[in-house]
């Protein structure tokens, strides 16, 4: 079963052919997600004669791309880890650029007729019990010091006035954000990036990354040689030895309700804003223009040793736990039914950003991976900064902050896992307790103070 977004956008396409035989390219990018289709775009935006090819295991869009909440966010809510990697102004800088990344994404759907139900009507940072209230405190200080208020405080009346139920109990507003139907967009990013010549190859999984000069990469039933190779895998680069360290792999489920645009207009939440609240294992919210609500929960369950497989696609086993989260958010939908459940991987790095490099330092295999699930527009810099990498520039992209090997790193098998596995019950025992007005205690607490950075930076407990 596919997601609900990737199922219509698919509806009548016709898939591009496998890749066989043996190939040349100047350029080879392995995944065709966002990152990599922006990427490829890029390349033949900037030099049309680039023989660019792009090889993906499944089709276009069929990854995290097709799979998401379809929020379309910025790094402010990232600032303050966003200064501490790359310091302070390129920080703004990055931040400024992820706004302006909300709006390309607007004016690329505009442009080439890309109906990705793209609408600008911001990103709501909520709470859900008392003991996320001020979890967004710390990053508005440290912008505002930077001269930026990206941010509007909202208190419990609004905020539940403008997400449509008075379980959200305060929060902030960020008006620059969007969200979209993510496949459709996959999809007309390969459209145009084929039209631009690039040739795309689907149901062509790499199967090994033969590191020769020049590389290769070899698939199924054929290989393509290239002078630059683009690894585009998201999750799926955790099975790379470079980079198994780096990546923590966690599901994050959702679930989609039938349409109901009566219900949505009766408790005024019908446009397209995005709301997320402020735990570790956080939910995230949204409406579709057919009046449906798509509700998604991160911290499922983790990948041992980075190994994905086919456990990460298709029906969530979460289903129940992740409309149970809906409903007492949204109690007057109790009776709404579910009609779509789907996961998919997240590509979790330490500090929760993602990094742009070259493979064990190598010019000529580059990889982008780590958003952490905040890739929808962040991807749209990321394929700047390879494209420019793979094109050896020397500009504001190639020197980028986070054109650097990822920040910290996690411990090897078996721990990783265990570990993983004790820091996510403590932090589900941490949060429940918080739902219930009660602070959890002392052990579960530090133990949940190992989770890697979340979707947003999450308050800290007060000291006893
Ligand atoms: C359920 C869910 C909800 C999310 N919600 C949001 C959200 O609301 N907002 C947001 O900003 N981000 C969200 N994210 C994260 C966001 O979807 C990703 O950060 C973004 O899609 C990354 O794009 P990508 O191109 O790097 O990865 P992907 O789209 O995953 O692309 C990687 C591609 O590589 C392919 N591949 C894997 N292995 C191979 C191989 N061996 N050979 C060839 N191809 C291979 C895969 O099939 C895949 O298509 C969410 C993620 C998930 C899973």
């Amino acid at each position: 079963m596919r997601s609900l977004w990737l199922e219509e956008a698919l509806a009548g396409a016709e898939d591009a052919p496998r890749l066989e035989g043996e190939e040349r390219a100047d350029v080879c990018i392995v995944g065709g997600g966002f990152t990599g289709l922006w990427t490829a775009i890029r390349l033949k935006e900037h030099d049309p004669a680039l023989d660019v090819v792009l090889v993906e295991a499944d089709v276009c869009g069929g990854g995290a791309s097709g799979r998401n909440g379809g929020f379309v966010l910025s790094w402010w809510a990232k600032f303050g880890t966003l200064k501490k990697v790359c310091g302070a102004d390129e920080a703004v800088r990055l931040a400024l650029a992820s706004v302006e990344a909300v709006d390309g994404i607007g004016a690329f759907c505009r442009e080439h007729g890309v109906d990705a139900h793209y609408r600008r009507d911001g990103w709501l940072w909520a709470a859900t019990s008392r003991a996320q209230l001020g979890a967004w405190d710390e990053t508005l200080e440290t912008v505002e010091q930077y001269g930026h208020s990206p941010f509007a405080r909202l208190d419990a009346g609004e905020m539940a006035r403008r997400a449509g139920s008075d379980t959200h109990l305060g929060g902030v507003f960020e008006p620059t954000a969007a969200t979209v139907q993510p496949a459709r967009l996959a999809r007309g990013l390969r459209r145009v990036a084929m039209a631009a010549g690039v040739r795309v190859f689907e149901h062509s999984p790499m199967t090994k990354l033969d590191r020769s000069r020049p590389p290769r990469v070899v698939t199924t039933q054929g290989s393509v040689r290239a002078t630059k190779i683009v690894l585009a895998l998201n999750a799926w680069a955790a099975a790379l030895r470079e980079l198994r360290r780096a990546l923590v792999v966690i599901a994050s489920d959702v679930v989609a309700t039938a349409p109901v645009p009566d219900q949505l207009a009766a408790i005024g939440w019908s446009n397209g804003s995005c709301i997320s609240d402020s735990r570790m294992l956080v939910n995230y919210y949204r409406t579709t223009l057919d009046g449906r609500v798509v509700f998604g929960k991160g911290g499922g369950k983790l990948a041992f040793g980075g190994r994905i497989g086919s456990s990460f696609d298709g029906a969530t086993p979460r289903g129940d736990e992740v409309a149970a989260s809906m409903r007492s958010l949204y109690p007057s939908l109790r009776d709404v039914p579910v009609t779509n459940a789907w996961m998919g991987p997240i590509d979790r790095t330490e500090v929760g950003l993602p990094f742009f490099s070259r493979l064990g330092g190598r010019d000529d295999v580059l990889f982008g991976v780590g958003y952490s699930g905040n890739g929808v527009g962040p991807s749209f810099l990321g394929g700047r900064m390879l494209a420019s990498l793979a094109l050896e520039l020397d500009d504001e992209w190639s020197q980028a902050g986070l054109v650097r090997e990822p920040v910290g790193s996690f411990p090897p098998e078996p721990v990783r896992y265990l570990g993983g596995v004790l820091v996510r019950r403590a932090v589900e025992r941490k949060e429940a307790a918080e739902d219930a007005g009660r602070r959890a205690g002392r052990a579960t607490l530090l133990l949940a103070g190992f989770a890697p950075a979340g979707l947003v930076p999450l308050k800290k407990p007060a000291a006893t």
